[in-house]
Protein backbone atom coordinates (compact mmCIF):
# COMPACT_ATOMS: atom_id res chain seq x y z
CA UNK A 1 0.00 0.00 0.00
CA UNK A 2 1.30 3.34 -0.69
CA UNK A 3 2.63 5.73 1.80
CA UNK A 4 2.15 9.61 1.89
CA UNK A 5 5.56 9.41 0.72
CA UNK A 6 5.07 7.74 -2.33
CA UNK A 7 2.05 9.45 -3.18
CA UNK A 8 3.22 13.02 -3.95
CA UNK A 9 1.44 14.72 -6.39
CA UNK A 10 -1.35 12.88 -6.46
CA UNK A 11 -4.70 13.00 -4.89
CA UNK A 12 -5.59 9.46 -3.10
CA UNK A 13 -9.48 9.61 -2.11
CA UNK A 14 -10.54 6.13 -2.11
CA UNK A 15 -12.58 4.64 0.99
CA UNK A 16 -15.72 3.01 0.09
CA UNK A 17 -17.39 5.16 -1.98
CA UNK A 18 -16.10 8.40 -0.71
CA UNK A 19 -14.68 9.20 -4.36
CA UNK A 20 -18.12 8.73 -5.83
CA UNK A 21 -19.82 10.71 -3.73
CA UNK A 22 -17.35 13.81 -4.16
CA UNK A 23 -18.21 13.64 -7.94
CA UNK A 24 -22.14 13.32 -7.92
CA UNK A 25 -22.14 16.46 -6.07
CA UNK A 26 -20.34 18.33 -9.47
CA UNK A 27 -22.18 16.76 -12.06
CA UNK A 28 -23.47 18.87 -14.59
CA UNK A 29 -25.05 18.50 -18.21
CA UNK A 30 -22.64 21.10 -19.79
CA UNK A 31 -19.25 21.18 -19.84
CA UNK A 32 -19.41 25.33 -19.66
CA UNK A 33 -21.49 25.41 -16.19
CA UNK A 34 -19.08 22.41 -14.27
CA UNK A 35 -17.70 23.22 -11.04
CA UNK A 36 -14.05 21.09 -11.69
CA UNK A 37 -12.72 21.89 -8.19
CA UNK A 38 -8.85 22.63 -7.82
CA UNK A 39 -6.77 19.88 -7.64
CA UNK A 40 -5.61 19.13 -4.30
CA UNK A 41 -2.13 18.53 -3.60
CA UNK A 42 -3.33 15.15 -1.73
CA UNK A 43 -5.66 13.99 0.81
CA UNK A 44 -6.21 10.70 3.36
CA UNK A 45 -4.00 7.90 2.10
CA UNK A 46 -5.49 4.94 2.52
CA UNK A 47 -5.87 2.58 -0.35
CA UNK A 48 -6.43 2.94 -4.35
CA UNK A 49 -6.78 5.03 -6.37
CA UNK A 50 -5.51 8.43 -7.74
CA UNK A 51 -6.56 11.63 -9.18
CA UNK A 52 -5.09 11.17 -12.76
CA UNK A 53 -1.96 13.94 -12.52
CA UNK A 54 -1.44 16.73 -14.93
CA UNK A 55 0.94 15.23 -16.76
CA UNK A 56 -1.28 13.09 -18.58
CA UNK A 57 -3.40 15.77 -19.90
CA UNK A 58 -0.17 17.54 -21.36
CA UNK A 59 0.97 14.67 -22.99
CA UNK A 60 -2.38 13.66 -24.14
CA UNK A 61 -2.14 17.55 -25.67
CA UNK A 62 0.79 16.92 -27.87
CA UNK A 63 0.33 13.28 -28.50
CA UNK A 64 -3.19 12.87 -29.36
CA UNK A 65 -4.69 11.65 -32.69
CA UNK A 66 -6.46 13.46 -34.98
CA UNK A 67 -9.64 11.21 -35.84
CA UNK A 68 -12.89 12.60 -37.66
CA UNK A 69 -15.26 12.32 -34.82
CA UNK A 70 -12.65 13.90 -32.14
CA UNK A 71 -13.08 17.64 -31.45
CA UNK A 72 -10.46 20.00 -30.15
CA UNK A 73 -9.86 19.85 -25.89
CA UNK A 74 -12.96 21.43 -24.36
CA UNK A 75 -15.37 21.35 -27.13
CA UNK A 76 -18.14 19.06 -26.80
CA UNK A 77 -18.86 16.41 -29.54
CA UNK A 78 -21.49 15.59 -31.56
CA UNK A 79 -23.84 13.27 -29.68
CA UNK A 80 -24.71 10.94 -33.02
CA UNK A 81 -21.18 11.43 -34.40
CA UNK A 82 -20.29 9.79 -30.51
CA UNK A 83 -22.71 7.35 -30.86
CA UNK A 84 -21.74 6.05 -34.23
CA UNK A 85 -18.25 5.87 -34.01
CA UNK A 86 -18.31 4.02 -29.93
CA UNK A 87 -20.80 1.65 -31.87
CA UNK A 88 -18.41 1.29 -34.79
CA UNK A 89 -15.20 0.67 -32.90
CA UNK A 90 -16.54 -1.98 -30.34
CA UNK A 91 -14.69 -5.06 -31.94
CA UNK A 92 -13.39 -3.23 -35.21
CA UNK A 93 -9.73 -1.94 -35.86
CA UNK A 94 -9.73 1.91 -35.98
CA UNK A 95 -7.89 1.96 -39.30
CA UNK A 96 -11.43 -0.25 -40.61
CA UNK A 97 -13.64 2.38 -38.55
CA UNK A 98 -12.31 5.69 -40.12
CA UNK A 99 -13.50 5.25 -43.74
CA UNK A 100 -16.86 3.36 -42.93
CA UNK A 101 -17.39 6.53 -40.42
CA UNK A 102 -17.00 9.30 -43.01
CA UNK A 103 -18.86 7.03 -45.62
CA UNK A 104 -21.76 6.77 -43.18
CA UNK A 105 -21.98 10.63 -42.29
CA UNK A 106 -21.95 11.39 -45.97
CA UNK A 107 -24.80 8.87 -46.26
CA UNK A 108 -26.77 10.03 -42.78
CA UNK A 109 -25.12 13.10 -41.15
CA UNK A 110 -27.40 13.27 -38.06
CA UNK A 111 -29.45 11.22 -36.13
CA UNK A 112 -32.74 12.36 -37.74
CA UNK A 113 -31.92 11.65 -41.50
CA UNK A 114 -31.05 8.07 -40.38
CA UNK A 115 -33.98 7.89 -38.41
CA UNK A 116 -35.76 7.63 -41.61
CA UNK A 117 -33.71 4.92 -43.55
CA UNK A 118 -34.65 1.33 -44.16
CA UNK A 119 -33.10 -1.52 -42.15
CA UNK A 120 -31.48 -3.14 -45.50
CA UNK A 121 -29.86 0.24 -46.22
CA UNK A 122 -28.46 0.08 -42.85
CA UNK A 123 -27.57 -3.13 -42.86
CA UNK A 124 -26.10 -3.11 -46.14
CA UNK A 125 -24.10 0.04 -45.49
CA UNK A 126 -23.18 -1.54 -43.01
CA UNK A 127 -21.51 -4.91 -44.41
CA UNK A 128 -17.70 -5.56 -43.17
CA UNK A 129 -18.21 -4.40 -39.66
CA UNK A 130 -19.73 -7.29 -37.75
CA UNK A 131 -22.45 -7.56 -35.49
CA UNK A 132 -25.33 -6.98 -37.37
CA UNK A 133 -27.34 -6.52 -34.20
CA UNK A 134 -25.20 -3.29 -33.52
CA UNK A 135 -26.40 -1.61 -36.70
CA UNK A 136 -30.28 -2.66 -36.33
CA UNK A 137 -29.63 -0.76 -32.72
CA UNK A 138 -28.59 1.54 -33.77
CA UNK A 139 -31.47 1.88 -35.88
CA UNK A 140 -33.99 1.73 -33.28
CA UNK A 141 -31.89 3.91 -30.98
CA UNK A 142 -31.92 7.07 -33.53
CA UNK A 143 -35.75 6.60 -34.15
CA UNK A 144 -36.26 6.73 -30.70
CA UNK A 145 -34.07 10.04 -30.75
CA UNK A 146 -35.27 11.39 -33.23
CA UNK A 147 -39.04 11.21 -31.52
CA UNK A 148 -37.75 11.86 -28.14
CA UNK A 149 -34.36 13.83 -28.38
CA UNK A 150 -31.42 13.35 -26.41
CA UNK A 151 -30.78 12.20 -22.66
CA UNK A 152 -28.00 13.82 -21.11
CA UNK A 153 -27.02 11.45 -18.61
CA UNK A 154 -25.06 8.23 -18.87
CA UNK A 155 -27.61 6.75 -16.58
CA UNK A 156 -30.57 7.91 -19.04
CA UNK A 157 -28.50 6.78 -22.05
CA UNK A 158 -28.14 2.96 -20.73
CA UNK A 159 -31.79 2.69 -21.20
CA UNK A 160 -31.12 3.27 -25.25
CA UNK A 161 -31.13 0.00 -27.36
CA UNK A 162 -27.71 -1.44 -27.48
CA UNK A 163 -26.71 1.30 -25.35
CA UNK A 164 -24.25 -0.16 -22.86
CA UNK A 165 -22.50 1.41 -19.71
CA UNK A 166 -19.29 2.55 -21.97
CA UNK A 167 -21.13 3.79 -25.23
CA UNK A 168 -23.50 5.97 -22.39
CA UNK A 169 -20.38 7.44 -20.61
CA UNK A 170 -18.82 8.40 -23.51
CA UNK A 171 -21.73 10.35 -25.15
CA UNK A 172 -22.60 11.61 -21.50
CA UNK A 173 -18.98 12.66 -20.92
CA UNK A 174 -17.93 13.77 -24.61
CA UNK A 175 -20.98 15.45 -26.07
CA UNK A 176 -23.11 16.54 -22.72
CA UNK A 177 -19.71 16.95 -19.81
CA UNK A 178 -21.04 14.90 -17.45
CA UNK A 179 -18.33 14.12 -15.26
CA UNK A 180 -18.41 10.35 -15.61
CA UNK A 181 -15.49 7.71 -15.93
CA UNK A 182 -15.79 5.73 -19.27
CA UNK A 183 -13.71 1.89 -18.47
CA UNK A 184 -12.97 0.47 -22.07
CA UNK A 185 -10.31 -2.17 -22.30
CA UNK A 186 -7.40 0.31 -22.13
CA UNK A 187 -8.32 2.57 -19.21
CA UNK A 188 -8.62 -0.89 -16.99
CA UNK A 189 -5.44 -1.76 -18.27
CA UNK A 190 -4.00 1.82 -17.64
CA UNK A 191 -5.52 2.00 -13.98
CA UNK A 192 -5.17 -1.61 -13.46
CA UNK A 193 -1.32 -0.54 -13.60
CA UNK A 194 -1.46 2.61 -12.12
CA UNK A 195 -3.21 1.80 -9.03
CA UNK A 196 -1.43 -2.24 -9.19
CA UNK A 197 -5.14 -3.63 -8.39
CA UNK A 198 -5.50 -7.42 -8.16
CA UNK A 199 -8.25 -9.80 -9.12
CA UNK A 200 -10.36 -9.77 -12.03
CA UNK A 201 -12.01 -6.62 -12.74
CA UNK A 202 -14.52 -7.50 -14.72
CA UNK A 203 -17.60 -8.16 -12.40
CA UNK A 204 -17.96 -8.40 -8.19
CA UNK A 205 -15.66 -6.21 -5.91
CA UNK A 206 -12.55 -6.33 -8.12
CA UNK A 207 -14.92 -4.28 -10.71
CA UNK A 208 -16.10 -1.92 -7.81
CA UNK A 209 -12.89 -1.08 -6.92
CA UNK A 210 -11.96 -0.52 -10.63
CA UNK A 211 -15.08 2.25 -11.05
CA UNK A 212 -14.14 3.34 -7.77
CA UNK A 213 -10.55 4.18 -9.04
CA UNK A 214 -11.89 5.38 -12.46
CA UNK A 215 -14.20 7.85 -10.35
CA UNK A 216 -11.47 9.21 -8.80
CA UNK A 217 -8.91 9.10 -11.55
CA UNK A 218 -11.28 11.97 -13.27
CA UNK A 219 -12.16 13.68 -10.26
CA UNK A 220 -11.23 17.34 -10.00
CA UNK A 221 -10.35 16.97 -13.83
CA UNK A 222 -12.64 17.56 -17.05
CA UNK A 223 -13.90 13.86 -17.36
CA UNK A 224 -13.69 14.49 -21.23
CA UNK A 225 -10.07 14.98 -21.50
CA UNK A 226 -9.33 12.99 -18.37
CA UNK A 227 -11.41 9.77 -20.09
CA UNK A 228 -9.87 10.51 -23.67
CA UNK A 229 -6.04 10.69 -22.43
CA UNK A 230 -6.13 7.43 -20.88
CA UNK A 231 -7.70 5.82 -23.74
CA UNK A 232 -4.79 6.90 -25.64
CA UNK A 233 -2.15 6.30 -23.47
CA UNK A 234 -3.37 2.88 -23.47
CA UNK A 235 -3.63 2.45 -27.01
CA UNK A 236 -0.29 4.17 -27.72
CA UNK A 237 2.20 3.80 -24.22
CA UNK A 238 0.77 0.91 -22.20
CA UNK A 239 0.44 -1.71 -24.37
CA UNK A 240 -0.87 -4.93 -23.49
CA UNK A 241 2.28 -6.42 -24.40
CA UNK A 242 5.89 -4.11 -23.50
CA UNK A 243 4.22 -1.67 -22.06
CA UNK A 244 6.89 1.54 -22.95
CA UNK A 245 7.37 3.01 -19.61
CA UNK A 246 10.08 4.97 -20.44
CA UNK A 247 8.16 7.23 -22.65
CA UNK A 248 5.00 7.48 -20.19
CA UNK A 249 3.50 10.81 -18.31
CA UNK A 250 2.50 7.92 -15.37
CA UNK A 251 5.74 6.27 -14.79
CA UNK A 252 7.10 8.13 -11.68
CA UNK A 253 3.90 7.13 -9.61
CA UNK A 254 2.68 3.90 -11.67
CA UNK A 255 2.97 0.95 -8.85
CA UNK A 256 3.39 -2.17 -11.84
CA UNK A 257 6.24 0.38 -13.49
CA UNK A 258 7.61 0.76 -10.22
CA UNK A 259 7.52 -2.84 -9.13
CA UNK A 260 9.34 -3.38 -12.71
CA UNK A 261 6.10 -5.71 -13.55
CA UNK A 262 3.62 -3.80 -15.61
CA UNK A 263 2.82 -6.97 -17.51
CA UNK A 264 1.27 -8.51 -14.55
CA UNK A 265 -1.82 -6.28 -14.44
CA UNK A 266 -4.47 -6.70 -15.53
CA UNK A 267 -4.68 -9.92 -14.09
CA UNK A 268 -6.20 -12.57 -16.47
CA UNK A 269 -10.38 -13.01 -15.70
CA UNK A 270 -10.27 -16.88 -14.08
CA UNK A 271 -11.38 -19.49 -16.98
CA UNK A 272 -15.08 -20.52 -16.63
CA UNK A 273 -14.64 -24.20 -17.68
CA UNK A 274 -15.52 -24.97 -20.97
CA UNK A 275 -19.09 -26.12 -21.68
CA UNK A 276 -20.09 -28.88 -25.49
CA UNK A 277 -22.82 -28.18 -27.17
CA UNK A 278 -23.75 -31.16 -30.29
CA UNK A 279 -26.84 -30.70 -32.50
CA UNK A 280 -28.03 -32.24 -36.26
CA UNK A 281 -28.37 -28.90 -38.26
CA UNK A 282 -30.57 -29.09 -41.48
CA UNK A 283 -29.96 -27.19 -44.25
CA UNK A 284 -33.38 -26.97 -46.30
CA UNK A 285 -32.98 -25.69 -49.32
CA UNK A 286 -36.47 -24.81 -51.70
CA UNK A 287 -35.19 -23.44 -55.52
CA UNK A 288 -33.50 -20.31 -54.22
CA UNK A 289 -34.75 -20.05 -50.57
CA UNK A 290 -33.12 -21.53 -47.31
CA UNK A 291 -35.23 -22.33 -44.16
CA UNK A 292 -34.19 -19.74 -41.51
CA UNK A 293 -35.62 -19.77 -37.99
CA UNK A 294 -35.67 -17.37 -34.81
CA UNK A 295 -33.24 -18.93 -32.01
CA UNK A 296 -35.24 -18.71 -28.66
CA UNK A 297 -34.82 -17.97 -25.40
CA UNK A 298 -31.88 -19.68 -23.66
CA UNK A 299 -30.32 -20.51 -27.11
CA UNK A 300 -26.95 -19.13 -27.56
CA UNK A 301 -27.97 -17.12 -30.68
CA UNK A 302 -31.60 -15.74 -29.22
CA UNK A 303 -33.26 -13.80 -30.96
CA UNK A 304 -31.00 -14.03 -34.21
CA UNK A 305 -31.86 -15.88 -37.79
CA UNK A 306 -30.06 -19.74 -37.46
CA UNK A 307 -30.87 -22.86 -39.04
CA UNK A 308 -32.88 -25.40 -37.43
CA UNK A 309 -32.60 -28.56 -36.21
CA UNK A 310 -33.25 -31.74 -37.31
CA UNK A 311 -35.64 -32.59 -34.27
CA UNK A 312 -37.83 -29.80 -35.41
CA UNK A 313 -38.86 -31.06 -38.68
CA UNK A 314 -40.12 -34.28 -40.11
CA UNK A 315 -38.81 -35.25 -43.25
CA UNK A 316 -39.64 -38.57 -45.46
CA UNK A 317 -36.12 -39.24 -46.74
CA UNK A 318 -33.18 -38.78 -44.35
CA UNK A 319 -31.00 -35.64 -45.14
CA UNK A 320 -27.22 -36.00 -46.85
CA UNK A 321 -24.64 -35.96 -44.31
CA UNK A 322 -22.09 -32.86 -44.95
CA UNK A 323 -20.34 -33.11 -42.15
CA UNK A 324 -19.16 -31.48 -39.07
CA UNK A 325 -18.64 -27.57 -38.39
CA UNK A 326 -17.15 -26.70 -35.19
CA UNK A 327 -17.45 -23.53 -33.65
CA UNK A 328 -16.55 -21.29 -30.22
CA UNK A 329 -18.74 -18.34 -28.60
CA UNK A 330 -17.56 -17.60 -25.63
CA UNK A 331 -16.87 -20.78 -23.35
CA UNK A 332 -19.24 -22.90 -25.53
CA UNK A 333 -17.48 -25.44 -27.62
CA UNK A 334 -20.48 -26.37 -30.54
CA UNK A 335 -20.11 -29.33 -32.80
CA UNK A 336 -22.70 -28.82 -35.73
CA UNK A 337 -23.66 -32.02 -38.06
CA UNK A 338 -24.50 -30.35 -40.86
CA UNK A 339 -27.62 -32.03 -43.18
CA UNK A 340 -28.66 -31.00 -45.94
CA UNK A 341 -32.20 -31.95 -48.00
CA UNK A 342 -34.35 -29.97 -51.04
CA UNK A 343 -37.57 -32.12 -49.60
CA UNK A 344 -40.70 -30.56 -49.71
CA UNK A 345 -42.32 -29.65 -46.97
CA UNK A 346 -46.29 -29.09 -46.33
CA UNK A 347 -46.91 -26.19 -43.73
CA UNK A 348 -43.50 -24.92 -41.99
CA UNK A 349 -43.45 -24.46 -38.45
CA UNK A 350 -44.32 -21.30 -36.55
CA UNK A 351 -40.97 -19.27 -35.76
CA UNK A 352 -39.40 -20.18 -39.30
CA UNK A 353 -39.41 -18.55 -42.73
CA UNK A 354 -38.22 -19.24 -46.03
CA UNK A 355 -35.19 -16.79 -46.93
CA UNK A 356 -34.29 -16.23 -50.34
CA UNK A 357 -30.40 -16.42 -50.31
CA UNK A 358 -29.36 -13.10 -51.59
CA UNK A 359 -31.12 -11.87 -48.09
CA UNK A 360 -29.01 -14.07 -46.12
CA UNK A 361 -26.10 -11.79 -45.27
CA UNK A 362 -27.90 -9.45 -43.91
CA UNK A 363 -30.34 -12.15 -41.80
CA UNK A 364 -27.28 -14.17 -40.46
CA UNK A 365 -25.15 -12.03 -38.39
CA UNK A 366 -23.21 -14.75 -36.84
CA UNK A 367 -20.75 -16.52 -38.65
CA UNK A 368 -22.06 -20.41 -36.95
CA UNK A 369 -24.45 -20.68 -39.14
CA UNK A 370 -22.89 -18.97 -42.02
CA UNK A 371 -20.42 -21.68 -41.84
CA UNK A 372 -22.77 -24.50 -42.13
CA UNK A 373 -24.35 -23.18 -45.10
CA UNK A 374 -20.56 -23.15 -46.59
CA UNK A 375 -20.22 -27.18 -45.38
CA UNK A 376 -23.85 -27.60 -46.84
CA UNK A 377 -22.34 -26.44 -50.20
CA UNK A 378 -24.50 -23.14 -50.25
CA UNK A 379 -22.04 -20.51 -49.48
CA UNK A 380 -23.57 -17.12 -48.86
S1 LIG B 1 4.29 3.52 -16.51
FE1 LIG B 1 4.19 1.76 -17.84
S2 LIG B 1 2.71 0.38 -16.90
FE2 LIG B 1 2.47 2.36 -15.94
S3 LIG B 1 0.83 3.36 -17.08
FE3 LIG B 1 2.76 3.98 -18.02
S4 LIG B 1 3.15 2.51 -19.67
FE4 LIG B 1 1.57 1.67 -18.32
Amino acid sequence: MAGPSEAKGFLFSYSGDSGTRAVEGRVSPRRENFQISKPREMRSVTDLPMQAPLSLERWFSSRRRDLPWRTPPGVPRDPWQTLLSETMSQQTRLEVVVPRFEQWLALWPSVEEFSRSQEEDALAAWAGLGYYSRVRNLLRCARILAQEGWPRFAHQLRKLPGVGPYTAAAIASFAFGEQVPMIDGNVLRVLSRVGAIAGDLHGGPGKRRLEAAATAWISGRDAAVVNEATMELGALVCLPRSPMCHSCPLAETCRACRDGQPERFPQPKPRREATDLEAEVLVLINEDRILLRRAGAGELLKGHWTLPERSQLRLETPPDDCGLVRHAITHHRIRWRILRSRERLGRIPDGMEWCPRPLLPTRLVSSLPRKALEQAGVPI
